[in-house]
Parts: C-alpha cells; structure tokens; sequence
C-alpha cells in the first residue's frame, strides 16, 4: 500500500518507470494498473467524490482499471497526462486546513477497532465531520411497514418485517440457489439468492429481516429476487425499539462492517463529532432556524421521520449550495477569459453546405446551432453540453459548427470513445465536408505509421481543417496550427483529464459535447452545473417510432420468422448477445449463435460477426459490408452500441435483455429507426431474471423517449450507476440523493446564484461559512475568493 499521505511521489516514480518499460504494466508487481488504481483511490479519498480534483482523480482511477484493454498509444497517453498534472499537484488538502474546519479534521481511528480498521478505511470515512454524513439509508418506524398479506402488485418497494422460517440450497451447474421462507403472521414471502455463498450463514429460523422490495405474485406465491442493499437483519433490540413505537436508523452495511458496527460506532463517537463542528446556520434561507449540529443530530437520533426528513434537507442543501456556488464561481472565472477570436458566420462554406444538404433542419437544430454562434460570437471559449436523444441529429449540428470554424481560419477536432464511432465519423464528415474542398483526418490508435504521419503533417501544417479521433489526439505528437473547436462526442465516457488534455491542443478553445444519455436536470445542474445547456428535443421528419416487443426465450421461433420475412424485404438486421464467447455462464455468446444462425437457423442468408475483439481492419470490413448491405444479419456485441448509423437496417434483437441497463438497451434500440422504414426491436430474455431487469424490460416496451427512461433509470438506480461513478463511493440516499432532491437543487443553484450576484468575493458575515467551505474543498482552483 502506499502511505495514506503520499499517493503522489508513490505514483509518479512506477508512472515513469512505465515509461520506460514501454507501457507493458511491468512497472510494479502485480501490475501497474493496480497499482495506480490503488494510489489514485488513496488521493480521492482525501478530496471526497464531489470536488474536481475528486473526480479527476475517479476518471483517471476508471481509465486505469481499463488499462490492459487499451492500445500502447493509449496507455502512454494516460501515464503522461498522469504524470503531467500529478506533478503540478497542488499541496494536499491536510496541508493547511482554513481555522474553521481544524477541528473538523479530528480523525475517526481511535473509535475503529483494529479488526475493523482494513474494512473502514475503504469507507472512506476519516475524519470525525466525515462520519456525521454518513446517513441512515432508512430511518424506520412501525408505521413504515405494511403487513405482507397487502403487499401487492406496486412498483415501489414496500418495507416488510418478517421472520426466517425455512432454508432451501439448490445447485445446478453454476447456478446456486437459495430460497428462504419468510412470514409476518398475515403472509408468506419466497425470498430468492443467486450465487450468493456467503449469505448462507446469516441466515437462520427465526432471525427477523426488513425487506425494501415489492413482491410479485406468482403461481408460487409472493416472491421477491434478492439484492444487496433491498433488505437488513434485525437484533432483538432493534426488534424491541420498532415495537416500542421508537425510530431505528439503519446504515448501510457490509460484511465485516455490520449495522452492529454502525451503532456501535455512533453510540461512541456522535457526541464528539457534533461537538468538534462549527455550528453554522442557514436561516437566511431556509426560513427555519436548523443550527448545523442540531441537524446532524436529528439526522442519527431523530425524533421524528418529520425530524429526520427536514434535517437532511437542511443538510443537503448546504451541500448542493457549496457545489452549485463553486460551479457559479468557475463558470464567472471562464468567462474572464479572453479567447482573441472572431468567428465568421455568413462564410462561403457554410453558405455551399446549406445548398448541399438535401433536407431541412429540424426546428431544435436551428435553435442550438443559434445558441452555438451566439457563444462563439463572446469573448470567451463556449462550454456547451448538447444533449439529444440517439438519432435527433447531434452529428449535423457538429459539422455546421466545424464549418463556422473553417470560414473563421480555424481548425477544429472531434473525439469518440471508440474506433468504429471515430470511423463512421470520419466517413460522414468527409463524405459532407471534401465537396467544401475541407480536409478531414483520421486519428485513431490503430493507423498505419504512414497514415499517421500524413494526417498529422496535415494538421500541423493546417491543410486539414478537421481531425476525427480518439484519445490516439490526445498523443504529445499530435499538434494543431490552430485549434479553436471542439467537440467530445459521448461526452460521458470520457475523463475529464482527457477533455482538458485535447483542450489544451488549442488556445481556450471553443467547446462542444455531445451526449445522447439524456440526464435528468437535477444531475445536469449537478455534475455539469458550469456548462450550459443545449437540448435537440425534435427528430428530423419522416422517423416512424420503432416498435418494441419483449419475448420470452419460448418464442424465439417468431422472432426468427420475423426477421427472415424482413430480410427477404431487403431490409437489414442486428442481433446482440452480452458476451463475446461462451464462458463458464450460461449466457449465450455471440460467436457461438453466429456459428448457430449462419449454419442452422439463418442458412442461405448473409450473417456477419462483430466483436470488440476483433483486429480493427476486420471489424472495419464488416462495418463496411453491413453499410453495403452485404451482411444481412449483422451478429454483435455491444460495439454497436454507440453512434452506428445504417439506415437501413430496422430490427434490432437484443437477447439476455436483462443483462443490459436501461441506458444501453435505449442505446442498442437507437440503432435502427433511423431511416422512413418503420423498425422493430425485440427484446428476449431468459427465465431468470430479477425485478429490477423486468421493469427495465417493460418500461422499454412501453417508450421511445429517452428522456422518460433515464427519468426511471433515476428512479430506480440512483444516479451514480448511471453515470458511472458508482464506484466513487459516493452513496445513493445518503445526505444527498439526486432521485429526490431536484428541487433543492434547483434551489440551491438560485440560492448561490443571488449570493453571488450580490457579494462575489463572499466577503458578507452571512457568507463566511460558504466561503470557508468552498476554500476547503476547492481552494486552487478558485482565484476570485482567494
Ligand atoms: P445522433 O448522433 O444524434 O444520434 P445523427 O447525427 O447520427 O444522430 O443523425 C441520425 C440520422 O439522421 C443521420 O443519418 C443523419 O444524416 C440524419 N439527419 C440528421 N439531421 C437531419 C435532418 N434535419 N433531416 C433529416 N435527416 C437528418
Ligand atoms: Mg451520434
């Protein structure tokens, strides 16, 4: 492990030593990638998951978990860009904390036992202040619960106390399940594990459970699939304050931190954390006067779920003020800066294109490139987020902007997340641009070195306007004569390292990204709170909405015949599998049914294979085949997931649907419906399956409106999956739970906003506490408070 207190300089002498060692991942035993994953986590841990450096240091921590599927040209792009800002690093955070927070930082250890100590510390919890936001994810009361015999046939979960009275282990090939009998004394409950051993020894007659879970009803009876985080067991105390009419704060658990740990941890150390914090008010703004000890309190020994319901708000809302605050400061930061650029709108290139286009745009594509050149027209560089639902035209909108750039002498560069979305982009903006006698490029990891040169000769030289990529533009050789646009497509699949790595290409550079996740407002006020915001919430005329069906494996046989019937019409088709070969699960694999369908089912008939381990030339062909419509049933992974746009090809069949996130069936099924032929997508999935994928499945059969479903997605997951930090630790239905808190976010936002307006330095007495937090948390990166 490296010291808790020097994740740098432990980093930086393996980083280097990669480099020498030629990105092989020999630099440190057991590998490099974990490694610096480890001293990366260790760093994060220090600035909590909502500050920048935070989640900079999260991106860069996911980017080398990825590390060993990356090209070389990638990995060195990663250990220099590490390298590069780890040592421009500004003082840890420990180094000087403001007065106010001192006593904050008293350290949690003393209160860990030694067994406990390893597992706490992946909490990330250090501090005395830091355990206080550990929230209860429920705090309950007798009156929560509802007597099994009611619970029926209601999406939301239920609270359920009941009592183990029977335990059955089954095992068939890789398959462990586990069936427990619960009953409250007005019903039963079926309560059923996958593979999940190490259940097995909580589990006995008589111990009581709380379930979070709507059961469904069955021949069988009620049941519910098991999942972590949907149920906790109780004590007998606990099962006696319940009973007593008391309130009973449950924490999240793990297996060594168990909620007897948690009591027992705040019976000790509450006291002493309330005492060691400023005890700051927010009456100004929250018309109740909630000291913020009195809150914290309320928050573990509530009096109330009335209590505890308006002190987390409180809390929370100091939360979201100092984030909304910093983003406000940031974006007024920006916007001093002075770009030394003038666009030119009415140029002979966007004039030609205009005439060349063979539709309109739609009204949404007139409005946002309107919002666009009303940034680029100010003196400091756009940071826009466009966010449009998977086909309303997100690639037209870059390419008009590109032209604005060209017509201004500038250059400009987009970045995909993988290479088949770099090609396909590639050979759209050439096919749109090269008859405006524009030259577009070509960067991606796998180029041939004589390509390579030439495309970034061209660039260098700036005879090539355009360069369509990966993160190979991010590579230290890769050089511009003058970048002034930018566009990040998929903006959520990369780091924000590596946004400000291809910034940093040009002076301040106009930026654009683009995202067909459609996240909800809360999350944009939130994680992109200094970005503005362009929506395309218009699909361009003559789209017929895609029909979906959910199928079971059963019927397989009329999914087949469909689909033939398509084909034979001329149409095309893509069938997508979870896994690339078959392993040890028992999911299907896409190479094993292709072999099945071109053999068997689909004799006679074009089928083609897709994976993302294929060589790049290879997946190339194929791409190219399924476009000049000689593969007829492209079989895939979800390497078509992203951006892929054939027109022609109208049924889309995802099978273990339940395997895939919302998000990435929406993704999947937005692969067809993009030309005038109406589209179909068939979901099938196998009989074992959880409640949560049934819902996903059926949401999915019943919208097309990306919008409505990552509003579900919200719901149901919370939005850290959701954007990938799951891993981040920061927890869902802690102090801050995005599912619940938009308007508070909306309030916080307008709260930081009129502070701001009014006093920017944050200089106002009422304003010290929002200043002494933004200077913790964000001091560096601040200069108009400092
Ligand atoms: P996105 O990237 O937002 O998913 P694309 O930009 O790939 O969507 O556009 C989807 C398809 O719609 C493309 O084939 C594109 O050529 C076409 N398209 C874009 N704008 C229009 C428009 N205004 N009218 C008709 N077709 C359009
Ligand atoms: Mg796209």
């Amino acid at each position: 492990m490296p010291e808790p207190l020097s994740p740098i300089p432990s980093l930086l002498k393996p980083l280097k030593l990669e480099q020498k060692k030629k990105f092989t991942n020999l630099a440190v035993t057991g590998g490099l990638d974990r490694y610096a994953r480890r001293c990366l986590e260790a760093l994060a841990k220090l600035y909590g998951p909502q500050s920048p450096e935070g989640l900079w240091l999260e991106r860069a921590r996911a980017d080398f978990g990825q590390y060993l599927a990356l090209t070389l040209a990638e990995r060195e792009a990663l250990v220099a860009e590490t390298l590069q800002k780890l040592e421009a690093w500004p003082a840890l955070p420990q180094a000087a904390p403001p007065k106010a927070e001192v006593r904050q930082t008293q350290s949690l250890a003393p209160f860990i036992p030694a067994e406990k100590a390893r597992a706490f510390q992946r909490t990330g919890l250090k501090t005395l202040r830091d355990l206080l936001a550990y929230t209860p994810k429920w705090v309950l009361h007798r009156s929560l619960f509802t007597p099994l015999a009611q619970c029926t046939g209601r999406e939301e979960p239920y609270f359920i106390l009941a009592r183990i009275n029977g335990i059955s282990q089954t095992r068939r090939g890789p398959r462990e399940t586990l069936k427990v009998a619960l009953e409250d004394g007005t019903g039963t409950l079926i309560w059923t594990w996958f593979n999940r051993p190490y259940l097995r020894k909580e589990l006995s007659n008589g111990r009581w459970v709380v379930l979070h879970a709507s059961p469904e009803v069955s021949r069988w009876g009620k049941q519910v699939v098991g999942q972590a985080d949907t149920f906790e067991f109780l004590s007998e105390d606990d099962k006696q304050v319940l009973e007593k009419g008391g309130l009973l704060p449950l924490y999240p658990t793990t297996p060594t931190l168990t909620q007897d740990f948690w009591q027992g941890l705040f019976a000790k150390a509450l006291g002493p954390a309330l005492e060691s914090l400023p005890d700051t008010r927010l009456e100004a703004d929250l018309g109740k006067a909630l000291g913020a000890r009195e809150a914290f309190r309320a928050l573990h020994r509530p009096e109330s779920l009335e209590a505890f319901e308006a002190a987390r708000h409180r809390l929370a809302f100091e939360e979201y003020l100092v984030l909304q605050a910093y983003l406000m400061l940031k974006k007024r930061e920006m916007s001093q800066r002075r770009k030394g650029r003038a666009y030119v709108f009415g140029g002979e290139k966007i004039l030609a294109f205009r005439k060349s286009i063979p539709f309109e745009l739609t009204g949404a594509q007139k409005k946002v490139l309107k919002e666009i050149r009303e940034d680029l027209a100010k003196p400091y560089p756009m940071n826009r987020l466009l966010q449009g639902d998977v086909g309303s035209g997100k690639t037209l909108v870059a390419a008009i902007s590109f032209l604005y750039a060209a017509d201004s002498g500038l250059q400009s560069a987009l970045m995909a997340p993988t290479e088949i979305l770099a090609q396909q982009h590639f050979d759209t903006f050439r096919k749109l641009l090269k008859p405006l006698g524009l030259q577009t490029v070509l960067l991606t990891g796998g180029l041939k070195a004589k390509e390579k040169r030439q495309a970034l000769e061209a660039l260098a030289a700036g005879r090539a306007q355009v360069a369509v990529g990966t993160h190979a533009l991010l590579e230290k050789d890769v050089a511009f004569k003058n970048l002034g646009f930018v566009v990040i497509d998929e903006r959520h699949k990369f780091g924000v390292l590596q946004r400000a790595a291809l910034e940093e290409k040009g002076r301040w550079p106009d930026s654009l990204m683009m995202t067909a996740t459609p996240f909800p407002r809360a999350l944009v006020l939130t994680d992109y709170g200094d970005t503005d915001l362009s929506i395309l919430d218009e699909f361009p005329k003559g789209r017929k909405p895609i029909q979906t069906h959910w199928r079971s494996e059963a019927k397989k046989e009329e999914v087949y015949q469909f689909v033939k019937a398509r084909v034979l019409k001329g149409e095309q088709v893509f069938w997508v599998f979870p896994v690339v070969e078959e392993s040890k699960s028992f999911l299907k694999s896409a190479t094993q049914m292709y072999q099945y369908f071109s053999q068997d089912v689909f004799h006679g008939f074009r089928v083609g294979l897709l994976h993302g381990r294929m060589k790049k030339e290879q997946k190339q062909a194929v791409m190219a085949d399924f476009a000049a419509k000689k593969i007829q049933i492209l079989v895939s992974t979800t390497v078509v997931e992203v951006g892929v746009d054939v027109a022609n090809a109208t049924v889309m069949v995802v099978e273990h649907a339940e395997r895939f996130g919302l998000a990435q069936l929406h993704q999947l099924r937005g692969r067809v419906g993009r030309g005038s032929a109406a589209s179909t997508c068939f979901l099938l999935t196998s009989p074992l399956m959880s409640a949560d994928a049934l819902k996903r499945v059926k949401i999915m059969t019943t919208t097309t409106d990306g919008f409505k479903l990552s509003e579900f997605d919200l719901k149901l997951r919370g939005p850290g999956e959701i954007l990938g930090l799951a891993q981040s630790g920061r927890r869902e239905g802690g102090l801050v739970d995005l599912r619940r808190d938009g308007a508070l976010v909306e309030r916080a936002r307008e709260t930081a906003g009129r502070w701001i307006e009014a006093d920017p330095r944050l200089e106002a007495p009422d304003h010290a506490f929002l200043k002494a937090a933004l200077k913790s948390r964000y001091d560096f990166q601040l200069a108009s408070i400092s």
